[in-house]
């Protein structure tokens, strides 16, 4: 089972897909995942990503497209995948149907979250995640705040904030969405494998509802 997570960012991508990799057995990869650790690291993938990342564009499709080639070479995600992140660029969502039809595969499944723009900011500002890399638990800081401030309430390790998390980075990772990867819903609606989902406090539906009706589906 291939599903891949769209939507900008601070629509409940990780959130959902981290449930879903949970409900389902199915393991979440998030290319910003990979980039983050490689920063964290020093690796000289993580200096070309943050140069990129910290100014709220896309890493080139080359590079991340050859992570993505080499991560679904792995056996933990053999018997499926939930790409989160991935494809941003209609670059990025070719060269990945090329890929799996290499395997004898394709995409089953494509999730498309929305959210008010204004909520996406205030989303995003208040998000804080779990620093231990094995939990990645995703808080809202006025929505979901954990037990204990600053602590994560499955794992007890440290939250923190992204480095990209702030007001001013937002709105130009919103632009970059808007002209590269929002594409990808006709790209994908065209494939007749999309499934859109509003995520908005307006309709009191989070990202663990919309993940809940996924699973419903299978
Ligand atoms: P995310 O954790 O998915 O919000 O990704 C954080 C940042 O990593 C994005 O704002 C991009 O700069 C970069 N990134 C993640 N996935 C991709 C991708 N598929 N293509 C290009 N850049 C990406």
């Amino acid at each position: 089972m291939i599903i891949i997570m769209l939507g900008a960012p601070g629509t409940g991508k990780g959130t959902v897909a981290g449930i879903l990799q949970e409900k389902m057995g199915i393991k979440q990869v998030s290319t910003g995942d990979i980039f983050r650790q490689n920063i964290q690291d020093g690796t000289e993938l993580g200096k070309i990503a943050d140069s990129y990342i910290s100014k709220g564009n896309l890493v080139p499709d080359d590079i991340t497209i050859d992570i993505v080639r080499d991560r679904l070479e792995k056996d933990d995600v053999k018997n499926g995948v939930i790409l989160d992140g991935f494809p941003r660029t209609v670059v990025q969502a070719e060269a990945l149907d090329r890929i799996l039809a290499e395997n004898g595969k394709k995409v089953d499944l494509v999730v498309n979250l929305t959210t008010p723009e204004e909520e996406i900011i205030e989303r995003i500002v208040n998000r804080r995640i779990c620093s231990n890399p094995d939990c990645k638990t995703i808080y809202n800081l006025q929505l979901n705040p954990p037990k204990q401030e600053g602590i994560c309430d499955k794992c007890g390790h440290e939250l923190i904030q992204r480095k990209d998390d702030t007001a001013e980075t937002v709105k130009l990772r919103i632009n970059t969405y808007m002209n590269q990867t929002s594409p990808l819903i006709e790209y994908y609606k065209k494939q007749g494998n999309l499934y859109e989902a509003l995520v908005s406090k307006s309709i009191n539906k989070m990202g663990k509802d919309v993940a809940e009706d996924i699973v419903k589906m299978f």
